[in-house]
């Protein structure tokens, strides 16, 4: 099978070969654990999971490698102000371990409701402090590096193809650029490889350096980690859109200055999700992480609306398109989600059959053309209502499909299953009061359950509810 991907620094989309046969080294830029992670920065991660399981169907064993921000995030991408550790503990009243061990066990809670596989190696930028410091050592051994009050900056005027996977308009930049800049930095693109321990104020974490106490700049700690366990060149490094122009760009850098070659092959990037504009004339903008913008699973669960209907979301809009999000929209996907149980509830009862090579083909091809989910999903959808194929034969064929979809199927019951615990109660309590004859207190259960959006069926076996469906559709 060939898999055709998107590179964002060839801008072009190409058959994609692996530097070892069969292999794939795979790095995705993590969290910044100061913080819940929003449904606009899971998407990036739903995006990477689609990647990995795709990649693997094709047949290649991928080695998936991925960080967690602890330290040296500042608030601002121009290396000034917070870091947005020390801020979030500062506010919290918590050291910064705990801040991190929390948020990050929150991030991994997230994955895991979206079906989103955790990486092979995790690694914390706290934990490879050393490997971080000896890439400094070998960008000043190599005259990458200069020296200003505050920290040790990258020379970017030194490396002649800096900005390359931005295509950066570098003599636009020195025109133009009095932004807000470090004073006596060279151009200002240069960026802070360490910085130093303010003078006036202890920091919460610090290191020893070769240049004076201080931490690591942010960019730094994935050069330096995905060097350690991917090598000096591995195949695809993904984050979203906005890592491009100095996130990424930066990490290209540091690592092709010290070692003086070309590192990663493939560079993959994922959209935003964004809100609706406001008004005719308004423009969409990227999801926040203040103000009432901030979405998060919690959130979404709150509302009683099932994880996964956001993964199925995602998977609806192809990965290098912006994607609009609206409670409506969503709510279509958990009913979309509803619909799929029930109806795989029903497939599973009939037993093992066999997929459909010829569904199975054309779901793969979909999936390998720069991973055009929206149409292996709507081969997907075919399957349920595709007449050729016995009950089982479909069963089988949705099963296989899902191991790149990660909808859960294997484990789809009918829709009783997935309610929530509330309803669950109030289901049980009706079916008491029904038992024992008291229909008003089981009239009240229902108009209950009815307030709360479910419709019920009443069976031999019980009370059965579901959701009531909403309008939107999007399956
Ligand atoms: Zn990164």
């Amino acid at each position: 099978m060939v898999v055709r991907l998107h590179n964002t620094m060839t801008r072009s989309i190409d058959e994609f070969e692996p530097i070892d046969r069969g292999k794939v080294g795979l790095y995705t830029c993590g969290p910044t654990v100061y913080q819940y992670a929003h449904i606009g920065n899971l998407r990036t991660y739903v995006f990477e999971d689609v990647l990995k399981r795709v990649l693997e169907e094709a047949g290649f064993e991928v080695r998936h490698v991925m960080n967690v921000t602890d330290v040296g995030h500042l608030v601002s991408d121009a290396d000034t102000g917070d870091d947005k550790m020390e801020k979030s503990a500062a506010k919290q009243g918590k050291t910064i371990r705990e801040i991190a061990d929390f948020y990050w066990e929150a991030f991994r809670k997230d994955m895991r409701l979206l079906n989103v596989r955790e990486p092979d190696v995790w690694c914390k930028a706290t934990d490879h402090i050393a490997e971080q410091i000896e890439l400094i050592r070998r960008l000043e051994e190599r005259g990458f590096t200069y020296r200003l009050d505050d920290g040790l900056y990258f020379d970017t005027l030194k490396l002649k193809d800096y900005g390359k996977l931005a295509r950066l308009d570098r003599d636009g930049l020195l025109a133009g650029a009095r932004i807000e800049m470090v004073e006596g930095k060279k151009s200002p693109t240069d960026f802070a490889l360490w910085k130093f321990s303010p003078k006036d104020k202890q920091r919460l974490m610090e290191w020893e350096s070769p240049w004076g106490t201080g931490f690591p700049g942010w960019h730094l700690e994935c050069s330096a980690m995905s060097l350690r366990y991917l090598g000096e060149r591995f195949d695809i490094h993904c984050g979203g859109v906005d890592h491009i122009a100095i996130h990424h760009t930066n990490e290209i850098a540091q690592v092709e200055a010290a070692y003086g070659h070309d590192w990663v092959r493939w560079w993959m990037h994922g959209e935003f999700l964004v809100l609706p504009a406001k008004g005719e004339e308004g423009e969409t903008t990227k999801m926040a992480k203040s103000g009432e913008n901030f979405v998060t699973i919690s959130s979404v669960i709150d509302r009683g609306i099932d994880p996964l209907a956001y993964r199925l979301f995602c998977l609806n809009a192809h990965y290098r398109a912006p994607l609009t999000f609206t409670w409506e929209s969503l709510g279509g996907c958990a009913n979309a989600l509803g619909r799929l149980r029930n109806r795989v509830g029903e497939l599973r009862k009939k037993g093992a059959g066999s997929p459909s090579e010829k569904h199975r083909s054309d779901f793969l091809e979909a999936c390998a053309d720069d991973l055009n989910m929206p149409r292996a999903l709507a081969v997907f959808w075919g399957v349920l209502r595709e007449e050729a194929l016995s009950v089982a034969d479909r069963y089988a064929t949705l099963l296989a499909m899902d191991r790149v979809l990660g909808l859960g199927v294997e484990s789809m019951e009918e829709e009783k299953a997935s309610l929530d615990a509330e309803a669950e109660d109030l289901v049980r309590r009706r079916d008491e009061a029904r038992k024992r004859r008291d229909f008003a207190e089981a009239d009240r259960l229902r108009d209950e359950l009815l307030a709360r959006g479910y419709v019920l069926e009443d069976t031999p076996g019980g009370t059965r509810a579901r959701r009531k469906e909403r309008e939107i559709d999007c399956g």
